[in-house]
């Protein structure tokens, strides 16, 4: 059975583009793979953090999780399984400078104010080749801005393998869904939407009340034109491109489908529509992730399990890495 890994920071709750980019394939491919999905609380603190908040999104993110589907003895956080730190320093010495002065993520969240980010935010790309490659995982369900990510885990497995002299990194394969890879902000169609986005305007999370999503949905930025019959007729309108998606996503059904029905007419009964149909699907994940909150200590046992479970899977691997690079135990 074919290893997948992926893993989403306990930033916020998740939200609809980490839903529909990630975690409902996560669900899906637990039925046909081996599984390890993991709640990547050391990638959360390459940004500014509040320690209190970080333990109660930890806690509050897993609840989500479960409650999309993912099973319990799959999930775990990585600070709890030590493989991510040691097989990340070890990726921090094999990965080059030039490699990372690529990276579009760092760019986009560094900013202009570069200087003043943190060393952790500038080499997280490694640690996130270490989180895959300490289960020789070969498949990473992910969204689309990750794509870059993956393939400088791949050059970092096969510089190590080369140095080494030996194959002991498999390459690594991104599983990005064909509809709805890159959500756009509901406020900004030329940016994503993000757990980080200062504006929650900007995202449907997964914890939203039906009147919450209403309101986001119905504020939701747009041009003044009517939906277009076709898909042609998307090109240079982003925010109405992205609600079409969405809605497409949501209801299984092609872009093309959703603009036969909506084509012609205003935004007003279509965003009516998409509110109807993202109450439905996603009401019930409200539901039971809250139910799941009032049980902290049973999320907590959750966790521990996942981390022995994955602390099982990753320790040989990562005691083999550290036996070719030349470590005495
Ligand atoms: P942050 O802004 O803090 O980076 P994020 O919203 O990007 O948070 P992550 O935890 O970094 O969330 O990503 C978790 C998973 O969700 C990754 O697989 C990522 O590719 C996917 N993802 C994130 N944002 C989107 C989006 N807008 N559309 C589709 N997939 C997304
Ligand atoms: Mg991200």
């Amino acid at each position: 059975m074919q290893r997948v890994f992926s893993g989403i920071q306990p930033t916020g709750i998740p939200h609809l583009g980490n839903y529909l980019g990630a975690l409902r394939n996560w669900a899906a491919m637990q039925a046909d793979h081996d599984c390890v999905f993991c709640l990547v609380d050391m990638h959360s603190i390459t940004m500014p953090w509040n320690p209190e908040d970080l333990r109660r999104q930890t806690l509050g993110s897993a609840a989500c999780l479960l409650a999309t589907g993912i099973e319990p003895t799959r999930l775990y956080n990585q600070s709890a399984v030590s493989a991510h730190a040691r097989l990340g320093w070890i990726f921090n010495c094999v990965s080059r400078l030039g490699w990372l002065n690529r990276m579009t993520q760092f760019k986009d969240k560094a900013g202009k104010n570069r200087e003043n980010h943190s060393a952790g935010l500038y080499v997280y790309p490694n640690l996130m080749a270490a989180d895959i490659l300490a289960f020789h995982a070969t498949r990473v369900p992910v969204g689309d801005d990750q794509k870059q990510h993956i393939e400088l885990a791949n050059d970092i497995a096969q510089k190590f393998n080369h140095d080494m002299g030996t194959e002991f990194f498999p390459q690594i394969e991104a599983f990005i869904p064909p509809a709805a890879a890159r959500v756009m902000s509901l406020r900004d169609g030329t940016k994503k939407m993000s757990k980080s986005d200062p504006s929650e305007q900007s995202r449907i999370v997964l914890t939203d009340t039906p009147d919450e999503i209403a309101l986001k949905i119905r504020r939701a930025k747009t041009d003044s034109d009517a939906l277009p019959s076709d898909v042609e007729g998307l090109e240079d309108r982003a925010e109405a491109r992205n609600l079409v998606a969405i809605y497409a996503a949501m209801s299984d059904e092609t872009m093309s489908d959703v603009l036969a029905r909506f084509g012609g007419q205003g935004f007003g009964p279509f965003k009516n529509a998409l509110a109807d149909l993202l109450v439905e699907k996603l009401g019930p994940v409200a539901t039971e992730t809250a139910r799941l909150m009032q049980n902290e200590d049973h999320i907590i046992s959750v966790l521990r399990a996942g981390a022995d479970r994955a602390r099982e899977i990753s320790e040989p691997i990562v005691q083999e890495a550290e036996r070719l690079v030349g470590f005495i135990r």
